[in-house]
C-alpha cells in the first residue's frame, strides 16, 4: 500500500498508556488492589474509543493492542473516532455487585483526567455491560458536577443509551456474513449450519439474529463448555437454561462438547465471539467451516490466518466482522450530543448502510490486490487513518 515509514513508526506504539492501582474495599472488610489501564493508540480522526474488559488475563500489552485494532477498526469504518480500550485484571465472577460497583468507581475515578466526550469514550467489552457503563458514566458526572452521558456509550436506554446497541455487535457479524453470502455465491438458508464459540453479547445476538435470517445454529460455547446439535438448537429453551445456571453446559436439547471440539465441529461457518488466540497452529488445520466471521477481537493467531488461508477458509476480519459495536456506540454518542433519539429500525438500517459499503469496500480491495480479506480491511483502515495524519501534519 506504499505506506510512509514514518507513518508507520508512529502506527506502531500508542501514544499513551495509564496504569493504575484500584482499591477496593471487598465485602469481608478487606482492601484489594486490582491492576487497571487506560490506552489510547491513535487520536488522529477523533476522541478516543474502545471498550472495558474486565478478565483474570487482561495486562497492559493486551490492551495496547486491542487498542490498535480500534483505531484502525473507526478508520475503516470511516468514523470520526480515535482507538482507544481499557481494562482490570480482575475475575468479574467471583466479585459481588457492590464489589464490582466500587471496582467500576474507583477505576473511573483513577482514569478521570484521560476520559471524556470530547477525548476519550469508553463502552463494554468483556465482562462488563450497561449496567458497568452506568455505574462509570455517574462516577464521571458525580465528579464534573453535571450529567455527562456522553463520556460512555452501551448505557441502559434510561440513560441516554441506543436502541439496538447491545445487539449491534452480533447483528453487523451477520450482516457481514449475508454479504459474504453474496459475493461468494451462496445462499444462507435453513441448511446452513453455524457454530459460535463464546455466548456472550455478541456470541448470543448473533446467535438470535441467525436464527432470524432463518439459518441453523448447531453449536455453542462458553467459558464452561459447549452444546451442539446437528439438527439446530432451541435458542429460547437454550437461553432459559443459560438464565436458571449461567452456563450453556448441561443443556438437555444437546450433546455437550469441549471447546475445542466446537472450533472442529461439523458446520459451514464458525464465529468465534470469545477471546483472542483460540485459533493456533494447532487447530487450525482442524475447522471444517469454509467460512469464519471474527465476532471477537484477534481471534486467529498469525500462524492460524496462514493456515486457513492456504485451506480456501474464507475469513471475515475481526476489525469489519465485529464493527457493527463501535458503529452504534458512534450512533449513541451522536444522539446523545443531538439530543435526539433514533427508532431501533433507523439505528438497525444507518447500521447495515455502514456495514455493507465497508464490506464493498475491503471485498474490492481484496479482489483488487489479490489479497486476503484481512489485509484487505488492514489496507483500507490503515489508508484512511494515514491520509489524515498526513493532512493534519506533524508536531511540532
Ligand atoms: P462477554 O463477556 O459478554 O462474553 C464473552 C463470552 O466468552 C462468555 O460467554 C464467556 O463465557 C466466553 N468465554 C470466556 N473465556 C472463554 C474461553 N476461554 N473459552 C470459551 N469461551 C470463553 O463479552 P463480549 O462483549 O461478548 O465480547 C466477546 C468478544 O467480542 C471479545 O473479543 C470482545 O473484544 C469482542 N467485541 C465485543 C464488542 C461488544 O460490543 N461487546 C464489540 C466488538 C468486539
Amino acid at each position: 500500500m506504499n505506506l510512509d515509514p514514518n507513518i508507520l513508526r508512529r502506527l506502531c506504539t500508542p501514544k499513551r498508556a495509564l496504569i493504575v492501582s484500584v482499591p477496593v474495599r471487598m465485602d469481608d472488610g478487606q482492601i484489594q488492589v486490582f491492576e487497571g489501564y487506560r490506552v489510547h493508540h491513535n487520536m488522529t480522526l477523533g476522541p478516543a474509543k474502545g471498550g472495558i474488559r474486565y478478565h483474570q488475563d487482561v495486562s497492559l500489552s493486551e490492551v495496547a493492542g486491542l487498542a490498535m485494532l480500534m483505531s484502525v477498526k473507526c478508520a475503516l469504518m470511516a468514523l470520526p473516532l480515535g482507538g482507544a480500550k481499557g481494562g482490570i485484571r480482575v475475575d468479574p465472577s467471583k466479585l459481588s455487585r457492590g464489589e464490582l460497583q466500587r471496582l467500576t468507581r474507583r477505576y473511573t475515578s483513577e482514569i478521570y483526567s484521560v476520559i471524556g466526550p470530547d477525548k476519550d469514550i469508553p463502552a463494554p467489552d468483556v465482562g462488563t455491560n450497561a449496567q458497568t457503563m452506568a455505574w462509570l458514566m455517574d462516577t464521571y458526572s458525580q465528579q464534573t458536577g453535571y450529567a455527562v452521558p456522553g463520556v460512555v456509550t452501551g448505557k441502559p436506554i434510561e440513560v441516554g443509551g441506543s436502541l439496538g446497541r447491545v445487539e449491534a455487535t452480533g447483528r453487523g457479524v451477520v450482516y457481514c456474513l449475508i454479504e459474504a453470502a453474496r459475493v461468494l455465491g451462496k445462499d444462507l438458508n435453513e441448511n446452513v449450519r453455524i457454530a459460535i464459540q463464546g455466548y456472550g453479547n455478541v456470541g448470543s445476538a448473533a446467535a438470535k439474529k441467525i436464527q432470524k435470517i432463518g439459518c441453523k445454529v448447531v453449536a455453542v460455547s462458553d467459558v464452561s463448555g459447549g452444546v451442539y446439535n446437528p439438527n439446530g438448537l432451541d435458542l429460547d429453551a437454550l437461553n432459559l437454561h443459560v438464565q436458571e445456571t449461567k452456563f450453556v453446559k448441561g443443556f438437555k436439547g444437546a450433546d455437550n462438547i469441549t471447546n475445542e471440539e466446537l472450533l472442529a465441529c461439523d458446520c459451514d461457518i464458525l464465529i468465534p465471539a470469545a477471546l483472542e488466540g483460540i485459533l493456533h497452529a494447532g487447530n487450525a488445520s482442524k475447522v471444517k467451516a469454509k467460512i469464519i466471521a471474527e465476532g471477537a477481537n484477534g481471534p486467529t493467531t498469525i500462524e492460524a490466518d496462514q493456515i486457513l488461508h492456504e485451506r480456501g477458509v474464507y475469513l471475515i476480519p475481526d476489525i469489519l466482522a465485529n464493527a457493527g459495536g463501535v458503529t452504534v456506540s458512534y450512533f449513541e454518542w451522536v444522539q446523545g450530543l443531538q439530543q435526539l433519539f433514533w427508532s431501533e429500525k433507523e439505528v438497525n438500517n444507518k447500521l447495515w448502510d455502514i456495514m455493507s459499503n465497508a464490506f464493498e469496500r475491503v471485498h474490492t480491495i481484496s479482489k483488487e490486490k489479490k489479497i486476503d480479506m484481512r489485509t484487505a480491511a488492514m489496507v483500507a483502515g490503515i489508508d484512511r487513518l494515514s491520509k489524515a495524519m498526513l493532512a493534519r501534519g506533524f508536531f511540532p
